[in-house]
């Protein structure tokens, strides 16, 4: 039995030198080390042998396994080796060749404005607070001091859903009582940014949908000087330092004074061009001194407590910013037009 274990050992590692590819590997291993192979057969038979015999043959047994195992382990460390010495001989690399360029995405214009309105709000102390873009009416209109069948709220074309009261918001002033209802009775300075939906037949100006930046202040003591500093001071870091602001009285539902604002044409620097239409101003956004009844609805006591609130159209600003005519790029996706900011 000693005798055939060499042999074993004999036949198989000679059949393993003249093995050359990987998968015969597999075969090999069954074949001499599987559980039908002669070894094994061995470690079997070897129950019948005599108490002297037993522990010289198992002894060989188990050497001769440990050397076809090893060596098998050789083997495949030797072609594994060799597969890849010939890959690197026939496969050139041609390190000329330029690299794949890895095209990168970028930020929609309209998101690298309202990045640079948060920006400037938050070094002014305002935080972003964000609400629903699908509304009751009551936030939407009621709360906002435009009751059931007041004409103001024509003012609006207002997309309606099929469940009674709920419509999706036709600006982000709903927000205001969303965020007065929170944190009342705190005082309040956020910006509230979002998409608003409005039925409108889409032209050159006016889309269906767009994003605007609400504004509120809502404290002790705030005034109409507040407002007015801090949106003259929000214009200059947003334009130049040196831009000219103006106020013109304005009417708004749920502000009492109303204001819009409008900065001084950075085009053509005051004089009149086409896109200020040769009035030297650009209107920017529309603001006001919280209405007391929008104040009363947020659960603040307007005897006690005054703000005021504004809102702009980021579109309207990126188009002015860069001298965009239509306002349907935005929404198109045309690449075309995306790739250039
Ligand atoms: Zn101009």
């Amino acid at each position: 039995m000693l005798k055939q274990l060499e042999q074993i050992r004999k036949d198989a590692l000679a059949e393993l030198e003249n093995t050359q590819i990987q998968d015969e590997l597999h075969q090999w291993r069954s074949k001499n080390l599987g559980n039908k192979s002669p070894l094994m057969g061995v470690f079997t038979e070897m129950r019948d042998l005599s108490k002297e015999e037993r522990p010289k043959v198992g002894k060989l047994a188990n050497e001769v396994r440990q050397a076809l195992e090893a060596a098998l382990e050789q083997k495949q460390a030797a072609l594994k080796l060799a597969a890849l010495q010939s890959s690197l001989d026939t496969e050139k690399l041609d390190v000329t060749l330029p690299g794949r360029t890895i095209s990168r995405g970028r930020l929609h214009p309209v998101t690298q404005t309202l990045r640079r309105i948060y920006a400037i709000f938050a070094e002014m102390g305002f935080q972003v607070y964000r609400s629903r873009e699908v509304e009751s009416d009551d936030y939407n209109f009621t709360f906002l001091n435009m009751p059931a069948h007041h004409p103001a709220r024509d003012m609006w074309d207002t997309f309606y859903t099929d469940k009674e009261g709920v419509i999706l918001r036709t600006h982000t002033s709903p927000g205001q009582i969303h965020a007065m209802r929170e944190y009342h009775p705190d005082p309040i300075r956020v910006i509230l940014p979002g998409m608003c939906f409005r039925y409108e037949q889409v032209s050159t100006r006016a889309e269906m949908q767009f994003t605007q930046v609400e504004g509120l202040a809502v404290g002790y003591n705030i005034t109409f000087g507040d407002l007015k500093g801090t949106l003259t001071d929000f214009a200059r870091r947003l334009f130049d330092a040196d831009v000219r602001t103006r106020f013109r009285a304005s009417h708004f539902p749920f502000t009492e004074p109303s204001a819009e604002m409008d900065v001084e044409c950075f085009i053509c620097g005051g004089e009149g061009c086409s896109v200020c239409k040769q009035t030297g101003w650009l209107e920017i956004l529309g603001s006001g001194m919280v209405h007391p009844n929008v104040l009363r609805y947020g659960g603040y006591d307007p005897e006690e407590y005054s703000g005021y609130a504004f809102g702009m159209g980021p579109e309207r600003i990126t188009m002015l910013l860069h001298q965009i005519e239509d306002i349907r790029y935005f929404w198109r996706n045309d690449l075309r037009f995306l790739e250039q900011f």
